[in-house]
């Protein structure tokens, strides 16, 4: 048992002055009353660990390599980044793969993400022969979070088809499952072996990954169990035209018209989407995994985060291609591309707050929660207690006032606020840095002199 005073202390929705807690064999937060009896570590200022409910881990490796120009001028785009993406496929094994996720989580948690949802859809050798233990790579992100303190919700990915109406390609079978039957199999394989306090839940690829008899047997399969159930959509205007040629709908339409959804799944970017899409979604109480870094980077498009926000839209966030780990700098993108593209400040607030920081914040905890389903993003009894504690001698954080705070770290601070990160109570980033930074880093230059 161990025990905290923490000066101020977010509790998932509102700021606490003077919180007394401990935390409990199992990890978990549990308030407390001051008795002279304890000894309480003092703490600053102190949050819960972000929630990132989604991340292609081993893509941390071509973060800075896929924005040149490749081609004609003005036609680089999500697609011949993702022809870099399979080209790193190519050359990874169980050992690269794994190295490339110990140092992202070493970087998440020294950003202040405590928890992450894997969107794992690397399952094979680059011929698409599968491993001898299919789980292999999938065990590696387990590993990678025991090792580091990272909690992982793995996210399987089942992807069947390489487009509408078409098989998979060369450069796809290190991702392929043969039919849902496989992925079944697999995904009881991985059921064994899921570390404590980590989570399994399952994900169809995209709508051009998985067909329409297959993911709706996957949704008969999946939906109800209470499980997280993630998918990729409506990221780019391609896609959506296919979508509509093919189906006659567009995506999200598609997918709650015909498929179905509850508040179990996740969709990934829906960035383009109709205002009656909006609605449903909203109405469906689904959540949606923005990734506002990885959206710009990759020139997706921005997604109508103000009209889903007034519906009371469930929202969380991801760093999905890694370009950047920043959770301040993704809240911030949110609002900032709210503003380019409404021309107002302060759009993403409600009648219950003014600020758009502490709005979004509190947002993507309740979403991030929802998402991954792994008792996390809170500060409050039961809940695992993953915090950080912020630098006190930063400007963002000098006047310590519940008003302003959230709005100070968001739009005038950034991951540099860190300071000690725990995750169950155990400490696992000390004054900015993890105890493995430097091995992993190690690791990781070594690494990129082969790849
Ligand atoms: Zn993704």
């Amino acid at each position: 048992m161990s025990y905290f005073h923490a000066r101020w202390l977010f509790d998932g929705e509102q700021w606490l002055a003077d919180q007394y807690f401990k935390v409990d064999e199992k990890g978990c937060y549990q308030g407390c009353l001051t008795s002279q009896s304890n000894t309480f570590t003092p703490l600053g200022v102190v949050i819960p660990g972000f929630v990132n409910c989604h991340s292609h881990s081993f893509q941390r490796a071509m973060a800075g390599l896929g924005e040149r120009i490749s081609g004609e001028e003005g036609q680089d785009s999500f697609w011949s980044w993702r022809e870099q993406m399979y080209h790193l496929v190519q050359s990874l094994n169980p050992d690269t793969f794994k190295q490339i996720a110990d140092w992202l989580y070493v970087e998440m948690l020294e950003s202040g993400y405590t928890s992450v949802g894997e969107f794992h859809y690397l399952h094979n050798q680059p011929d698409g022969q599968r491993y001898p233990d299919q789980t292999e790579l999938a065990t590696r992100l387990y590993d990678s979070g025991v090792e580091t303190g990272m909690r992982v919700c793995m996210l399987p990915v089942l992807y069947k088809n390489g487009g509408l109406g078409k098989p998979l390609e060369a450069h796809q079978l290190p991702f392929g499952m043969t039919d849902l039957d496989e992925y079944d199999n697999y995904h009881q394989q991985l059921q064994a072996k899921v570390p404590e306090g980590f989570q399994l839940g399952v994900t169809a690829h995209s709508i051009r990954g998985v067909d329409k008899d297959t993911m709706k047997a996957f949704s008969g399969r999946y939906s109800e169990r209470g499980i997280p159930v993630h998918i990729h959509i409506a990221e780019q205007p391609a896609e959506v035209e296919d979508s509509v040629a093919f189906y006659g709908k567009r995506p999200v339409q598609w997918l709650i018209e015909d498929i179905g959804i509850n508040q179990n799944w996740t969709l990934i970017h829906a960035t383009h989407v109709t205002d009656e899409e909006v609605s449903a979604m909203a109405a469906a109480n689904a959540v949606v995994g923005i990734c506002p870094l990885t959206e710009a980077n990759l020139g997706d498009g921005i997604f109508p985060m103000k009209a889903f926000m007034a519906q009371n839209g469930v929202i969380s966030i991801g760093s999905d291609s890694h370009i950047r780990i920043d959770p301040f700098e993704e809240l911030r993108l949110i609002e900032y591309s709210q503003r380019y593209k409404l021309g107002a400040r302060a759009c993403l607030t409600r009648k219950t707050s003014v600020s758009p920081g502490l709005n979004l914040a509190a947002a993507c905890y309740a979403g991030g929660l929802q998402s991954l389903k792994m008792n996390t993003g809170f500060l409050k009894d039961g809940f695992y207690a993953d915090f950080v504690e912020l630098q006190s001698d930063h400007p963002a954080m000098l006047r310590e006032d519940p008003e302003t705070l959230w709005d100070e770290m968001i739009f005038a601070g950034g991951r540099e606020l860190v300071k000690n990160v725990f995750n169950g109570g155990k400490q696992v980033v000390f004054d900015g840095k993890h105890s493995l930074h430097d091995e992993k880093l190690e690791a990781l230059r070594a690494l990129y002199q082969v790849l």
